[in-house]
């Protein structure tokens, strides 16, 4: 079968790969873990072996009778679920309730959508295990110059970078080197409520809105109010830009700011 590059078809073929991505997740057995874009199944067959309870959702329709051949025993005994659908038409609550763990080899294309959806999802997972493009993990889990995507995968979790991949693990190997991400801890502790979670995103449009204005600029320009009092009471220097300012400060700003 030809692999559709529009639908980030790079199928993982280390098994040295396969098990790290399986270890990083520390799956325990009847664990309840939904793995986006199963492709030919090899990392649903790994999660499979360490007795995870597996529901995937697979995009491409030519793939399902495929995955239905090669997992018949697995499915019939309820330990498999094959959903076709694009992850981001897919209504979570409808197909898992109480714990779950997200473990994916993800079509780059929609790595941002994927990581928007399932953090801020009103079921999130526990955890986040996913091969990513190497400068992406790399954004999200450094210490330093914070962007929009490092921030908010912060606000709900705690990443770490695991591996990074080479690009001749996958067939076809793709243009870029890849990576392991670990996102763990997931919760919205870090809010106090609705209002505050939405606050916080609201913030950080603003703060991150020109690149090379000071926050306080950007922050001034769009909520239309004085930040210097509110920077000084959040121990934020009055010349930082957006991406000097950590986590943790931020929170703080957006109580300032309620
Ligand atoms: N898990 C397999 C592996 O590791 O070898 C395949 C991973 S491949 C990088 C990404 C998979 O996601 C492909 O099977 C592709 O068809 C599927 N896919 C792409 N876009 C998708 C979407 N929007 N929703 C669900 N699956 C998608």
């Amino acid at each position: 079968m030809f692999k559709k590059k529009s639908l980030g078809q790079h199928f993982l073929t280390s098994t040295h790969y396969l098990s790290l991505i399986t270890d990083t997740a520390h799956i325990t057995p009847g664990e309840r873990v939904l793995e986006i874009g199963p492709g030919e199944g090899a990392l649903t067959h790994e999660l499979l072996s360490r007795g995870a309870i597996v529901v995937a959702i697979e995009k491409d329709h030519r793939l399902i009778p495929v995955l239905e051949e090669k997992f018949q025993h697995e499915i019939a005994e309820g330990k498999l679920q094959l959903i076709e659908n694009d992850v981001l038409r897919f209504d979570i609550s409808s197909h898992l309730q109480g714990t779950y763990k997200l473990v994916a080899n993800i079509p780059y294309y929609i790595t941002g959508a994927i990581l928007e959806k399932f953090l801020s999802a009103s079921l999130q997972p526990t955890s986040m295990t996913l091969l990513v493009q190497k400068e992406v993990a790399e954004r999200i889990a450094r210490e330093k110059k914070e962007s929009i995507l490092s921030l908010s995968v912060k606000a709900y979790g705690t990443p770490r970078y695991i591996k990074t991949v080479p690009r001749g693990a996958f067939s076809p190997p793709p243009e870029v080197d890849s990576a392991i991400l670990a996102i763990e801890n997931i919760s919205r502790n870090n809010f106090k409520s609705a209002a505050h979670e939405k606050k916080f995103f609201d913030l950080l449009h603003a703060g991150f809105a020109h690149k090379r204005k000071l926050l306080k600029r950007n922050l001034e320009s769009a909520v239309g109010r004085e930040y210097s009092d509110i920077l000084k009471n959040t121990r934020i220097r009055e010349n930082a830009r957006a991406e000097d300012v950590s986590l943790e400060q931020w929170l703080v700003l957006v109580e300032s700011s309620l």
